[in-house]
């Protein structure tokens, strides 16, 4: 199966958020409660087809392996991205409390017209008592502000995980094409 075209896509946000678990939701339709299955691996792949031209994309999706833990993603990690998944744990307000220092980190070293999303995770927990520590006003806001996508979602159920990659890789297609 022969893509048209292959994007680069970067998953930033603070440890623990999530984002391995959201790319293996989304390249693999897997989830896993004990995470670093995956550490040393760089990047996974999905091809998808984006409607209504079908062209056919593949997805290359970088994962951090844990180098946000020692504030050294360099950037090296950003090059040639398209697209960024800039991740917050909607249990976890100091992890959304970062994520303006995140977009900083990217509008210093990735391309200046890099398409970011941004993604709520663990969805699935706020629906407990006592669990939500961001809304859904204040981050929506904040993304309307920065210029971002925003999307909140759950790797656990997959709710929304294939609708923010897919919204992303379809503006970048909007974008490239
Ligand atoms: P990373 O450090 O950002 O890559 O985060 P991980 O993907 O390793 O996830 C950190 C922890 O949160 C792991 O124990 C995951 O199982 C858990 N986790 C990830 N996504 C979700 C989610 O959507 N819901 C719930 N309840 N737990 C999640």
């Amino acid at each position: 199966m022969e893509e048209d075209y292959v994007f680069k896509v970067v998953v930033i946000g603070d440890s623990g958020v999530g984002k391995t678990q959201l790319l293996g939701r989304f390249t693999r339709d897997e989830f896993h409660l004990d995470s670093k299955s995956t550490i040393g691996i760089e990047f996974q792949t999905r091809t998808v087809a984006i409607m209504p031209s079908r062209r056919r994309v593949k997805a290359q999706i970088w994962d951090t392996a844990g180098q946000e833990r020692y504030r050294a993603v360099t950037s090296a990690y950003y090059r040639g991205a398209l697209g960024a998944m800039l991740v917050y744990d909607v249990t976890r307000r100091a992890t959304f409390q970062h994520v303006a220092r995140w977009v900083a980190e990217l509008r210093a070293h990735a391309d200046k017209s890099i398409v970011v999303v941004l993604v709520g995770n663990k969805a699935d927990l706020a629906a407990l008592p006592g669990r939500r520590e961001v809304e859904v006003e204040e981050a929506g806001a904040f993304a309307e502000e920065q210029g971002l996508f925003f999307f909140e979602a759950s790797a656990l159920s997959g709710d929304n995980v294939e609708a923010a990659f897919m919204g992303l890789l379809g503006e970048i297609y909007g974008a490239v094409s």
